[in-house]
C-alpha cells in the first residue's frame, strides 16, 4: 500500500486555515483589510473575551450582491485578481481570496451584507464544515461579519490562545496601525462593553499620531518626506536628541500595509547613528510608497512580510530619506530643540505640580496629612527667593548671603524621592491600567532581572504580564507616569535591578521613580513653578545632594561677588 495519501479535503481546509489564521487578531487583520478593500469610512470592531469568544467586524463599504455574497466564503473566491499577471500589480490589501474560507473552516461565521442596489441584504451563516445557510435580510449598505468560537474545532490550536487581555492587545496594536495608515477612516474598538479605540477620521496622518499617541509623541517627531523617481518616502521620524529605549517604536507600512521588515530597520537605524545616544532607537511612522511591480506582497501567509524586488535600492531609499529630514531639522533649529511652549499651561510645568503631590486623593491622604511639613517651612521669610531660569535648566535664587544656582533636575528628584519614600512605605502606589496595552520586547537579560524582581515591582505599582516570547505587556504602573514614561522607567529599573545588591534594591527603585518623573533639563519653568520647587526643597531634610549623590545647590558667595567687582564688603 502507498504510504502518501492525499488528505481530504476538510483537514486540506483546517491546515489551510490554520496558516493564515493564528490567533483572534489574525481575523481581526483579515476582516479589517476586507473592509478597507471595500471603501468603508467607517469600520467597528467587536470582541468578546480578547476575540476567543466573538469577533465583529462591521463597516459602511460597497457591500457585496447576494450572488457575490453566496461566493465569498468559497476558497480562492475573490474579486481582486484574475489573472496571473495581476499578480504582479496587487493594489489592494486582499487578493488571495482565502481568508474568508479560512475563518470559517475553524468557527462559527455569520456574514451580513447588501451592496445597497437590492431591496434587502443578504445573510450567510456556516459552522466549520457544515454547508452555509443564505437567508434574505434587512441590512443597510456595507457588509458585517460575525466569527464566534474561533477554532472550536482545532481544540490544540485554542489551547495556545493567551490571555483575553494578550490577545486584545494584539487587535489593538493591529488596529492602531490600520489606523495610521487610513486617518481618512473611522475606527471604533469595543471589548464587551469598554470601548478602547475611537478615532473619527482625521485629514492626516499628523492628526491622526496626535490622536492616537498625544502631544508628547507629536512633539518628539520630526517630518519625513522624500521622493525618488516613482518611489517615495513620507512620515515622521524621532526628533534627534529624542529616541527609546526599544525598537518596538518603528512602523513601517509599504503601499500602505504593515510590514516587519529588517531592511527597513535597519536603514532607518543606519541614518541616526550618531544623532542619539547610545541604546536609543528612533521612532518611526514611516510610509513607503513604490509601484507594485517593485514589491512582493505574496510572500508571507498573513502578508506581514513583502520581498523588495531591489533592497539595495530601498535601503538607500529610507537613508537618504531621514538623512535628509535630520539635516533639514539641524538648518533649522541645530538638533537640539528648545521648546517654545513657555506659558503657564505647558504640560511640564502643570505635571511639576500634580507630581509632586502623587497621594491618592480622599480624606486622610491630603497632602499636608501624608507630607507633614517641617517645623520652620512656616517661616516663608527664610526661603531663598527665586529671580529666574538660566539656560532652561538651573534656577537662580537670592539666599540670604549669596546667589544660589540649583539644578532643576537634581532639586526636583530629591524632593519626589522624600515623597516616594513615604508613599513607599505607606504602600499606597496609585495605579492606573492604560487603554491601550502597552507591548514590548525584552531580552534575556531583562527577562532574567523582570523575573527576579516581579514583586519588587509589583510593589512599586509595576504589573508586567508575558505574552509569549520575548512580548510583554504593561498592565498598570504608578499613575504619575504616563503610559510612554512607565514604560521607559520600566526599562531604566529592569536595567538598574540587575546591578544592585538586594538590601538596596528598594531605595534605588524609588529614585529611578524620582529620576524619570522629575522636570528635566532643557525645560522652561514659569516663575510659580520654580517657587514652588525651591519651597518644597528646603522643606526636605537632605536638600544638598539628590538620590543618586549629585549636588543639588553650587552658591555664590555675596563677599565672592563683592570682590569681584572690588566693592567694599557691606
Ligand atoms: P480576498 O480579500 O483575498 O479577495 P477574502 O476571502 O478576504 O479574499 O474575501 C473574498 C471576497 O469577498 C473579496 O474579494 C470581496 O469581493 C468579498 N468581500 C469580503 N469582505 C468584504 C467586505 N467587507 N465588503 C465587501 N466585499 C467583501
Ligand atoms: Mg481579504
Amino acid at each position: 500500500m502507498s504510504k502518501i495519501q492525499v488528505l481530504p479535503p476538510e483537514v486540506a481546509e483546517k491546515i489551510a486555515a490554520g496558516e493564515v489564521i493564528e490567533r483572534p487578531f489574525s481575523v481581526v487583520k483579515e476582516l479589517v483589510e476586507n473592509s478597507l478593500d471595500a471603501g468603508a469610512t467607517e469600520i467597528r470592531v467587536e470582541l468578546q473575551a480578547g476575540g476567543k469568544r466573538l469577533i465583529r467586524v462591521q463597516d459602511n463599504g460597497a457591500g457585496m450582491s447576494p450572488e457575490d455574497a453566496r461566493l465569498c466564503l468559497e476558497r480562492h473566491a475573490t474579486s481582486k485578481i484574475s489573472t496571473e499577471a495581476d499578480l504582479e500589480k496587487i493594489s489592494t490589501l486582499g487578493f488571495r481570496g482565502e481568508a474568508l474560507a479560512s475563518i470559517a473552516a475553524v468557527s462559527e461565521l455569520v456574514l451580513k451584507t447588501s451592496d445597497g442596489r437590492g431591496e434587502a441584504g443578504t445573510q450567510i451563516s456556516r459552522k466549520g464544515e457544515a454547508p452555509a445557510q443564505v437567508e434574505v435580510t434587512a441590512f443597510p449598505r456595507g457588509t458585517s461579519v460575525e466569527v464566534g468560537d474561533l477554532f472550536f474545532n482545532l481544540p490544540a490550536r485554542r489551547k495556545f490562545l493567551r490571555s483575553d487581555q494578550s490577545e486584545l492587545g494584539l487587535t489593538v496594536r493591529y488596529l492602531t496601525s490600520a489606523a495610521l495608515a487610513y486617518p481618512e477612516v473611522k475606527f471604533v474598538l469595543t471589548h464587551g462593553r469598554r470601548e478602547i479605540i475611537n478615532c473619527p477620521a482625521v485629514g492626516s496622518l499628523r492628526d491622526r499620531i496626535f490622536q492616537l499617541y498625544g502631544k508628547d509623541t507629536m512633539e518628539g517627531l520630526m517630518a519625513v518626506d522624500f521622493r525618488e523617481e516613482e518611489s517615495g518616502i513620507s512620515g515622521f521620524g524621532s526628533r534627534p536628541p529624542r529616541g527609546k529605549t526599544d525598537k518596538a517604536h518603528q512602523l513601517f507600512f509599504v503601499n500602505r500595509r504593515p510590514v516587519k521588515d529588517r531592511v527597513l530597520q535597519a536603514a532607518f537605524n543606519q541614518a541616526y547613528r550618531g544623532f542619539l545616544e547610545k541604546d536609543l532607537f528612533p521612532e518611526a511612522f514611516l510610509f513607503l510608497t513604490m509601484p507594485a511591480g517593485e514589491v512582493d506582497v505574496n510572500v508571507h501567509p498573513a502578508k506581514a512580510e513583502v520581498r523588495f524586488r531591489d533592497s539595495q535600492n530601498v535601503f538607500y531609499l529610507v537613508l537618504r530619506a531621514a538623512e535628509t529630514a535630520m539635516l533639514a531639522e539641524k538648518g533649522l533649529k541645530e538638533i537640539y530643540p528648545v521648546r517654545e511652549d513657555h506659558g503657564g499651561r505647558s504640560g511640564v510645568s502643570e505635571r511639576l505640580e500634580w507630581r509632586a503631590f502623587p497621594g491618592p486623593a480622599g480624606p486622610g491622604s491630603e497632602t499636608g496629612a501624608l507630607f507633614p511639613p517641617a517645623p520652620e517651612a512656616q517661616d516663608k521669610s527664610a526661603r531663598p527667593q527665586v529671580l529666574g531660569q538660566f539656560l532652561n535648566m538651573y534656577i537662580i535664587a537670592a539666599g540670604e548671603d549669596g546667589l544660589l544656582v540649583i539644578d532643576q533636575h537634581n532639586a526636583h528628584e530629591r524632593v519626589l524621592f522624600e515623597k516616594y519614600k513615604e508613599i513607599d512605605a505607606q504602600k499606597k502606589w496609585p495605579q492606573q491600567s492604560p487603554l491601550i496595552p502597552v507591548l514590548f520586547d525584552l531580552s534575556d537579560g531583562q527577562i532574567l532581572v523582570l523575573e527576579n524582581n516581579r514583586t519588587l515591582l509589583e510593589e512599586s505599582g509595576f504589573v508586567v504580564e508575558a505574552m509569549g516570547g520575548r512580548t510583554y505587556v504593561l498592565n498598570s504602573f504608578p499613575d504619575i507616569f504616563s503610559a510612554e514614561e512607565a514604560k521607559e522607567t520600566l526599562f531604566a529599573l529592569l536595567e538598574e535591578m540587575g546591578e544592585e545588591e538586594a538590601g538596596k534594591k528598594r531605595e534605588k527603585v524609588l529614585a529611578t521613580l524620582a529620576c524619570k518623573s522629575a522636570v528635566k533639563a532643557n525645560e522652561p519653568l514659569p516663575k510659580e513653578k520654580m517657587e514652588f520647587l525651591v519651597e518644597e526643597l528646603f522643606r526636605t531634610a537632605n536638600s544638598a545632594v539628590c538620590p543618586h549623590g549629585r549636588p543639588i545647590i553650587v552658591k555664590i558667595e555675596k563677599s565672592q561677588i563683592e570682590k569681584g567687582l572690588k566693592r567694599p564688603p557691606g
